[in-house]
């Protein structure tokens, strides 16, 4: 009997599972179907769940030294003016360090570093997955085949595992297209992240380290909308013409080069993530949207509940499906509000846009502080 755990794709779930359950003894094939690691050129904002799990693996530190920690996060209306502001060092203190931005290509070279290369297998991409008693044998695109005891599935929102173990899945257009680009800050001095919420849409602001801006701007769209699929950085800044200045000045610093466009899909709830030898985890299981910037931490915290379950106990298959016990109500609160606050944030209607905007300045910061404490409240 095969005893040993593979991980498929190198995305944040499989490189910070492979060095979770390094630190637990349990050496990890990582197989990942790109030739090479090349992440996003963008942004991330992680929350203090996240980084209690990087604590938690005991890797915060490196993560932390290559990130900056922001002092607070509002949101804005196409003015300027302020709808809402949270105080990310106040939160800080009652759940533990927040409003974390890292940009992607510096958080993937930091978990590389804390991984053996020659345990990450790249060019092979999987293209089924088949158990028996001894194990599951994994079949590549290259048309080779490797042994392996169990199988956790981190291949992204797409996941081909998924899909042959649960072939109805379905990934759900959200109904908005994003733009995502990085500029140097060049005299900008922007400190704080921001949202503008407006009638063209929303156009986030989040300073990184090193001097740069991570920005990211969603727009209602049509799926695959061929129109918006040739912007230029020209065409956003006539898009966005009403905005504030901050938002007119990003994007001038912008070079085409940089500009990023997906189309926001999820996944529609899950009711299972284990599967006998196999277990999905991050965006294979519950990929949702962006609007509260949990995808990367709900991955995060996927690879300490593994690790967890699987310190616990000789069984990997018990430890599979208690992983999913512990991890579906989370995630699917998570996926089916960040559904909802999209649908709010992305209205282009001007009244309920306004009367969305003076609700918002008038919540409560007791209400507010509930709402937080049930995304940042994790059980590790
Ligand atoms: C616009 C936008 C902004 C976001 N902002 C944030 C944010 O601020 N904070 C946050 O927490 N989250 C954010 N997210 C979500 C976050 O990016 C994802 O949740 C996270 O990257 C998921 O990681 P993953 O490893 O599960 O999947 P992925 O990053 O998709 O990685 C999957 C990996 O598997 C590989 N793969 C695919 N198929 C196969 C196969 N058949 N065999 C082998 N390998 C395979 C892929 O090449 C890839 O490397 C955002 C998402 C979007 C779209």
């Amino acid at each position: 009997m095969n005893s040993e755990i593979s991980i498929s794709g190198a995305g944040i779930a499989g490189l910070v599972t492979a060095i979770a359950l390094r630190k637990i003894g349990i050496n990890c094939i990582v197989y990942e179907a790109a030739p090479e690691i090349k992440p996003l050129g963008a942004g991330l904002v992680l929350a203090a769940n996240a980084i209690k799990a990087f604590e938690k693996i005991g890797i915060d530190k490196e993560i932390i030294s290559k990130g900056r920690l922001l002092a607070s996060f509002a949101i804005l209306d196409k003015n300027g003016k302020t709808i809402s502001r949270t105080d990310s060092e106040a939160i800080g203190k009652k759940f533990g360090t927040d409003n974390f931005t890292i940009h992607r290509a510096r958080l993937h070279e930091a978990l590389l570093s804390l991984i053996d290369s020659s345990r990450i297998k790249t060019g092979k991409k999987i293209i089924s997955a088949d158990q028996s008693d001894s194990g599951v044998t994994l079949h590549f695109a290259d048309g080779t085949t490797a042994q392996t005891g169990y199988l956790v599935a981190a291949d992204g929102i797409h996941s081909h595992i998924r899909k042959l173990l649960i072939p109805n899945t379905k990934e759900r257009y959200a109904g908005y297209t994003c733009w995502r680009g990085i500029v140097e800050d060049a005299g900008l001095n922007i400190t704080e992240s921001t949202e503008t919420w407006g009638p063209a849409g929303r156009f986030g602001i989040v300073p990184l380290a090193e001097g740069k801006i991570y920005w990211f701007a969603s727009v209602n769209a049509k799926q695959n909308d061929p129109v918006l699929k040739n912007f230029e950085v020209n065409d956003l800044l006539k898009h966005f013409a009403e905005y504030h200045s901050s938002v007119k000045a990003v994007l001038q610093n912008t070079s085409e080069s940089v500009l990023l466009l997906n189309d926001i899909i999820d996944l529609e709830p899950v009711k299972n993530y284990a599967f006998g030898k196999i277990v999905l985890i991050g965006d294979a299981a519950h990929a949702t949207t962006p609007n509260m910037g949990q995808g990367a931490c709900q991955a995060i915290e996927d690879a300490v509940i593994l690790t967890d379950e699987l310190s616990k106990t000789g069984s990997v298959e018990n430890a599979f499906e208690r992983f999913g016990v512990r991890r579906i109500k989370r995630t699917h609160f998570i996926v089916n509000n960040s559904w909802k606050l999209g649908k709010m944030a992305q209205s282009s209607n001007l009244v309920f846009s306004a009367l969305r905007n003076c609700t918002l300045r008038l919540i409560p910061a007791k209400i507010k502080e509930s709402q937080l404490k049930k995304i940042y409240d994790v059980d590790f």
